[in-house]
């Protein structure tokens, strides 16, 4: 099959989570042609679970909740125009004899590169929602699995289901502002640490070993809800005013990509110290790679993407730098640089 030039890319990125935004970013800064594909149908990757949480271990940011890192990764990662494809799960590669991959996605659809980096994470991410036929109908208003905006719960009767950090965490940062909140856990432990368990049975009530059965409400809200005892199976109703739901995740651990043949080790695709993976082209980057050095944060993530992109430059011109100029003395910014230096001038 022929191709158009215009359709091969010098990288593909799979993956659109912080190693997927920077190795976006930094091949831009290698002029590289660079396309992501992500199957969500946003960027963020798994930091999208804890939009809430304040992070402190992101080098140089002060803390901050996490939807600003990711609010900014996603501004850094589009710096250079990148193409950004949603909703595609890459599932099959081929390699033409001139080289150039193909990458196949669910939907058939075919994208073309000359290399590729492999930020998929740990796999695709689905949240564990409630098991309760109709639920979904109640989405848009009061029942809610990320949290986004704690002030939605003030004054308001709160049922967390869940008995993990997230489900005991939620319910201590919102008892202060709400009017009541009610833990219900299948168990009669929970699973937090110890110390946020005490500290969340002093500001909430627990009821344990129950589960949420059924959702009353008029189609638009729940009013009520049943719960019931696990053990003995009696149930009783109560009125609620938001619901929130922390059941943990699905995860598809890696997916089709690890029958591609690559050298594997339990937690993910061996990479080279320099991110080449077992086929050559072919780079890899975040969770989903792992190698003896391998740091399990979005701080490493960065570096990981930095040492993909810079292989694969390497990859397509074996002449070329090892890496791109720092920022500060890159001339790739100049124009841009102009830009901010009058807004600064200006303020
Ligand atoms: C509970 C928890 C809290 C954490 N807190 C912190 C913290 O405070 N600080 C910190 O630095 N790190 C933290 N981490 C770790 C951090 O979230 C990860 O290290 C980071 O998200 C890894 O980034 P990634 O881009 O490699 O993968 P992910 O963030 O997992 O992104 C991968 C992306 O690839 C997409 N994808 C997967 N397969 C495909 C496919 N086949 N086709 C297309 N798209 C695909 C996924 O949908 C996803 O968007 C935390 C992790 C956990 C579990």
């Amino acid at each position: 099959m022929s191709i158009n030039e215009q359709d091969i890319y010098d990288v593909t990125i799979i993956g659109g989570g912080p190693a997927g935004m920077y190795s976006a970013f930094y091949s831009g800064m290698r002029e590289m042609r660079t396309k992501i594909i992500e199957i969500k149908h946003e960027l963020g990757g798994f930091m999208r679970t804890y939009p809430e949480k304040l992070i402190w271990d992101v080098g140089g940011v002060e803390p901050v909740r996490c939807e600003e890192i990711i609010n900014a990764l996603i501004t850094q990662a589009k710096t250079f125009d990148p193409t950004i494809v949603y909703g595609q799960e890459i599932v099959g590669m081929e390699q033409r004899e001139d080289k150039i991959f193909e990458l196949i996605a669910k939907t058939g659809e075919r994208h073309f590169s000359r290399t590729v980096i492999l930020a998929a994470g740990r796999g695709i991410t689905k949240i564990q929602k409630l098991n309760i036929e109709g639920a979904d109908r109640y989405e848009l208003t009061n029942l809610h699995y990320t949290v986004t905006d704690k002030s939605k719960f003030a004054n308001k009767r709160v049922l967390i289901s869940g008995g993990g950090d997230s489900a005991v965490e939620w319910a201590i940062a919102i008892a202060p502002i709400a009017k009541e909140v009610i833990v219900v856990h299948r168990r009669e432990d929970f699973k937090a640490f110890e110390s946020s368990v005490s500290q969340m049975k002093q500001v909430a009530t627990s009821l344990v070993p129950y589960v949420v059965t059924s959702l009353h409400g008029n189609n638009t809200k729940i009013e009520r809800v049943t719960v019931q005892h696990v053990t003995s199976g009696e149930s009783t109703q109560f009125e609620v005013d938001e619901i929130i739901v922390n059941h943990g995740f699905e995860r598809s651990f890696y997916g089709p990509i690890m029958e591609w043949g690559f050298e594997c080790e339990e937690y993910g695709i061996s990479v080279s110290p320099k991110m080449h993976t077992s086929i050559p082209g072919i780079f890899g980057a975040g969770d989903f790679i792992t190698h003896p050095s391998k740091v399990r944060l979005i701080a490493g993530a960065f570096n990981d993407a930095i040492l993909a992109v810079n292989s694969a430059k390497l990859y397509l011109d074996p002449t070329g730098v090892d890496m791109a100029g720092v920022s500060s003395h890159n001339d790739r910014f100049a124009e841009k640089n102009e830009k901010i230096i009058q807004r600064y001038m200006s303020n």
